[in-house]
């Protein structure tokens, strides 16, 4: 189905996303809540232009009431299929309706997934998720074919699992060395863990696609180091489905930009430009049941320098950088965002996972995962902590055993006790 649309040339993406942007604005305006107010005073937008001076839908501006952000009305054709809602690690849940559309949308993405990334049928597949609510006794599911629909059903797969972020690793372990597997679709923190635990390095895959956080460089090769596979890193939501997933002849990621009409807006409101970094805006343009129009996700991500090799003309992104929410308490009391210190921690050498406590404007806290090392490979992890709080800072530095991942699967490599 996206087959075609990958190849599209710029305009004619751009064509495709202003029309289906203006049906949902119109939906909105007249059938849910908050875009009623939002845009009393505004037309559908004719041009880009016009479509990037509407306003900005922020999350606490609907927290208090998850019925501003529903569609009181459906379009004819248009039917709920379920409900999610985000983990909550925000501190706000969200709670989205998917439809018969959405579905068949992300279905679109994952079967484009699948070929970009060669996933033979035949072959076995995992997902090893917070997403699979198993019955307490069951983390591990065992299928004979593989955990999700697959073009309707139509194609017969190989074998297929269900894991539970809570399943022991040791018996993952256990089963893939026995019964080995092609495909794992897991969470950076989760497949970091099985690693590492996996001493005697029995494990190997052909394919791992990891979801729902930042994948560093460095955790990206220690896995494709250990299990031989190759790492593919998609950048998803609750609220919008696949945003990007990573190219296959470049380091760069691609919008899905039939599903998202995605922006990148600096701090100062302005259009980020290539190579620059900012915040995430993003339209899901086929959700009519609970609209995300012009939605601040919380992240950051870096634009690329210039156009990918593989000639599509679908947007690149550089990196997804993370949670707007990291930020980092000031000398002056100000909070500023503090993505671009996790690249220097990755980068020293003999840390392998980490954690990064502030505990007030001058004192830090690191707990890694690793080797004894040299101080000195912190100096830029310092340099960049002083020149981000303008003071002068003392960072502890202490070797654990484990970084705790949260009962969503999700690591936290930031925590800030200066508030708290
Ligand atoms: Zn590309």
């Amino acid at each position: 189905m996206l087959n075609e649309s990958q190849w599209w040339p710029r305009d004619v993406i751009d064509s495709y996303q202003l029309t289906q942007f203006n049906r949902l604005f119109l939906h909105a305006k007249t059938h849910v809540p908050i875009y009623r107010q939002m845009y009393a005073d505004f037309e559908p937008p004719t041009t880009f232009e016009e479509l990037k001076g509407l306003p900005i839908l922020t999350r606490e501006a609907f927290s208090g009431d998850p019925n501003l952000i529903r569609s009181e009305h459906l379009p004819v054709g248009t039917e709920i299929f379920s409900e999610a809602s985000t983990s909550g690690t925000t501190g706000v849940q969200v709670k989205v309706l998917t439809t018969n559309q959405t579905e068949a949308i992300r279905l679109a993405c994952a079967v484009r997934e699948f070929d970009w990334y060669g996933l033979d049928p035949k072959g076995s597949y995992c997902v090893y998720r917070d997403t699979y609510k198993h019955p307490k006794d069951a983390p591990i599911l065992q299928l004979h074919r593989w955990p999700f629909q697959v073009i309707g059903d139509l194609v017969q797969t190989g074998r297929g699992y269900w894991i539970a972020a809570s399943a022991k690793v040791d018996q993952i372990i256990e089963l893939f060395t026995s019964a080995g597997l092609s495909y794992l679709q897991t969470m950076p923190a989760l497949i970091s863990r099985l690693i590492e635990a996996d001493v005697n390095n029995r494990l190997h895959f052909q394919l791992v696609q990891t979801f729902g956080e930042v994948l560093d460089d460095s955790a990206k090769m220690l896995i494709e180091e250990a299990s031989g596979a190759q790492v593919r890193n998609t950048y998803s939501s609750v609220e919008t489905g696949r945003i990007a997933t990573a190219c296959t002849e470049s380091q760069l990621m691609h919008a899905y930009e039939e599903s998202v009409l995605l922006e990148v807006i600096k701090e100062d409101g302005t259009q980020a430009q290539a190579g620059e970094t900012g915040r995430v805006v993003v339209t899901a343009l086929h959700n009519y049941a609970t609209p995300f129009i012009r939605y601040d996700i919380g992240d950051y991500v870096q634009l690329p320098q210039g156009p990918c090799p593989c000639g599509r003309s679908l947007m690149g992104i550089e990196r997804v950088h993370g949670r707007v929410r990291e930020r980092l308490l000031t000398a002056s009391g100000e909070f500023v965002p503090a993505y671009s210190l996790f690249g220097q921690i990755t980068n020293v050498p003999w840390i392998r996972e980490y954690q990064l406590t502030q505990m007030n404007s001058q004192d830090f806290l690191l707990q890694y995962v690793g080797e004894k090392g040299e101080a000195g490979a912190l100096a830029g992890v310092v340099e960049v902590l002083s020149n981000l709080t303008g003071n002068t800072v003392r960072l502890e530095v202490e070797m654990v055993q484990h970084i705790a991942i949260g009962a969503t699967g999700k690591r936290v490599r930031f925590v800030n006790k200066t508030s708290a």
